[in-house]
């Protein structure tokens, strides 16, 4: 399953959730209402967590500098800038930050 599937249906399981949370306004106790909220708020957060995961542990970049194909940290991976296709990153054989390209491995 593609990683855009799961994200779409983690986000309209929330959306289906939180409408049916508002229709049942009146007749639900307030309390489960925003456990119900909280709840898929949850199953988003790990849906696009888990996503993210897979993606970076997918992903090789090649430095645009050297040429050398490397996995960032999960710390890079999360916190650089990025394109669809690129991130900027720190290459750790040559030192240098550029845009490296997305290799899927
Ligand atoms: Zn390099």
């Amino acid at each position: 399953m593609k990683k855009a599937s799961v994200i779409g249906l983690a986000s309209s399981l929330i959306l289906l959730v939180i409408s049916a949370v508002l229709a049942e306004e009146k007749f639900i106790n307030p309390t489960v209402a925003a456990g119900l909220v909280v709840i898929a708020t949850v199953i988003v957060i790990i849906a696009v967590l888990w996503a993210a995961k897979t993606d970076y542990e997918t992903g090789r970049y090649e430095c645009r500098k050297c040429g050398h194909t490397f996995r960032p940290t999960y710390k890079a991976y999360l916190c650089g800038a990025h394109t669809l296709k690129k991130r900027y990153l720190k290459c750790p054989e040559c030192g240098e930050k550029s845009w490296c390209s997305r290799k899927t491995a």
